[in-house]
């Protein structure tokens, strides 16, 4: 025998397995069928995601609490979504790049580790790196012209002000197609020069800048 239970929002009978458990009801079955119930969050799914994203932020603790139960719950499933999900193209890079930015220090920590255990790795990309500078335009930078530029540039990182840890930027990167050329840097700190990453950000005043056209 069928057991049938009316859903008062469609106004029809319907086999029990027709509507969600709910434990906090008296016959175990939720008061609304499955697919009422879809309809209704199908229709508000923006008021319901605010209303339980409100709840989350006042009830941090029960909302942890929730998601590593639900999570250990649907663990499998998770796994599964995770293998088969698609990214689209470039979404890793674009990834490690989001991180390599909010975290440098982070980045470099984990890159000394991985050259550590894979010395080569250090020297394909140094390699890579020298074939990108040879290729570059321009005459290169010797110590002595960097000595200047640092000197010219206040000896300090145009980004953030320190003196500790400064490196050579080229402001268009080589990879972009910048010269390597003393007109081509500026002085940032290391960290600043990560952070900058492959980006064209010219920090070098405008004085400093109208003096490098007027030599040239
Ligand atoms: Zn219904
Ligand atoms: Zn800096």
């Amino acid at each position: 025998m069928i057991i049938l239970k009316i859903c008062p929002k469609c106004n029809t009978k319907q086999p029990v397995d027709r509507f969600h458990k709910d434990p906090s009801r008296k016959d175990d079955l939720s008061f609304y069928c499955k697919s009422c119930k879809k309809a209704y969050h199908k229709d508000n799914k923006e008021k319901l995601v605010e209303r339980a994203k409100k709840w989350n932020e006042g009830n941090p603790e029960r909302a942890a609490g929730h998601r590593k139960k639900w999570l250990s719950k649907n663990m499998e499933k998770v796994k599964e979504y995770a293998k088969n999900r698609v990214f689209p193209p470039g979404h890793q890079k674009e990834q490690s790049r989001r991180r390599r930015e909010k975290n440098p220090e982070l980045m470099r920590e984990y890159r000394r580790r991985s050259e550590k255990k894979n010395p080569q790795a250090k020297a394909i990309r140094e390699n890579r790196r020298r074939a990108i500078k040879i290729a570059a335009p321009g005459t290169g930078v010797s110590r002595r012209e960097w000595q200047e530029v640092l000197r010219q540039q206040g000896g300090k990182c145009l980004r953030c002000g320190t003196s500790d840890d400064l490196s050579m930027d080229h402001v268009v990167p080589l990879v972009k197609g910048g010269a390597d050329d003393p007109d081509n840097i500026q002085v940032l700190c290391r960290p600043c020069n990560s952070k900058k990453g492959i980006k064209t950000i010219d920090y070098r005043s405008k004085d400093y800048k109208a003096a490098i056209l007027k030599d040239t």
